[in-house]
C-alpha cells in the first residue's frame, strides 16, 4: 500500500538525498519541486523562465506557478498509489492548495529533518567553494534559510493543527545513520 507523506526541514539538511532513498525504499515516486522546477530551467520552459533569477537569489517561485506544477504532477498515474513530498509546500498557502487539491487529512504524515542553522550555512559554503558554484554566495545562502524560517517553518505548526503529525528526526550524523533514523520514525507512526 502506498503512503502520502511529506518532507520538510531546512535548505542543506540533505533532505534531498534522504527523500530519494527513502521513497525509492517504501516504493512511492519522490516529487521534489526544486528538482522539477531546476528541469524547466535546464530546458528553458517558460515555467524555467519565469523562475530561473527567483531561484537563483534564494527565493519562492509565485505559487500559483508552483501548485500548478504540483497538481499535474500529482495526476499522473504512478502517484495514484502515494507519494513523498520534497520541498512542498513551501508555506501556509502552498498547504492549503495541497489540502484543496487531494483533500485535508489525506496526508499521513509529515518528517521533519532537523538541522542547526549556522551549521547549515557552513555546509553550504563548503559545498558551493567545492563545486565552484558562484551564484551560491553567502548572501543567497542566508537567504535560503531566512526564506524557511520565515515561510516554512511555520508549517510545523499548520500540519499538526490540521490533523497531520509532524515527526522530527535528527539530520546530524551520516547518510545512512541518518537513513536509519527515518525509517525507524516511519516504521513507528
Ligand atoms: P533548497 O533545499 O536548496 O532550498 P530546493 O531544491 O528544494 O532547494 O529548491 C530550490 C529552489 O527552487 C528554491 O530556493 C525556490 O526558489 C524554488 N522552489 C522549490 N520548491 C518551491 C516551492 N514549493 N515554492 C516556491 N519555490 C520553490
Amino acid at each position: 500500500m502506498g503512503r502520502r507523506l511529506l518532507f520538510l526541514g531546512p535548505p542543506g539538511a540533505g533532505k534531498g538525498t534522504q527523500a530519494a532513498m527513502l521513497a525509492k525504499a517504501i516504493g512511492v515516486p519522490h516529487i521534489s519541486t526544486g528538482a522539477m522546477l531546476r528541469d524547466n530551467v535546464a530546458q528553458g520552459t517558460d515555467l524555467g523562465k519565469q523562475a530561473q533569477a527567483i531561484m537563483a537569489a534564494g527565493d519562492l517561485v509565485p505559487d500559483e506557478l508552483v501548485v500548478a506544477m504540483v497538481k499535474d504532477r500529482l495526476s499522473q498515474e504512478d502517484a495514484a498509489c502515494g507519494y513523498l513530498l520534497d520541498g512542498f509546500p513551501r508555506n501556509v498557502v502552498q498547504a492549503q492548495a495541497l489540502d484543496d487539491a487531494i483533500g485535508a487529512g489525506a496526508l499521513e504524515l509529515a518528517l521533519l529533518l532537523e538541522a542547526d542553522e549556522e551549521e547549515l550555512v557552513q555546509r553550504l559554503l563548503k559545498r558551493a567553494q567545492d563545486e565552484g558554484r558562484e551564484d551560491d554566495n553567502e548572501v543567497t545562502i542566508r537567504n535560503r534559510q531566512q526564506v524557511y524560517r520565515d515561510e516554512t517553518e511555520p508549517l510545523v505548526g499548520y500540519y499538526p493543527d490540521s490533523g497531520v503529525s509532524v515527526v522530527a528526526v535528527d539530520g546530524l550524523g551520516t547518510i545512512s545513520a541518518v537513513f536509519a533514523r527515518l525509517v525507524t520514525a516511519l516504521a513507528d507512526n
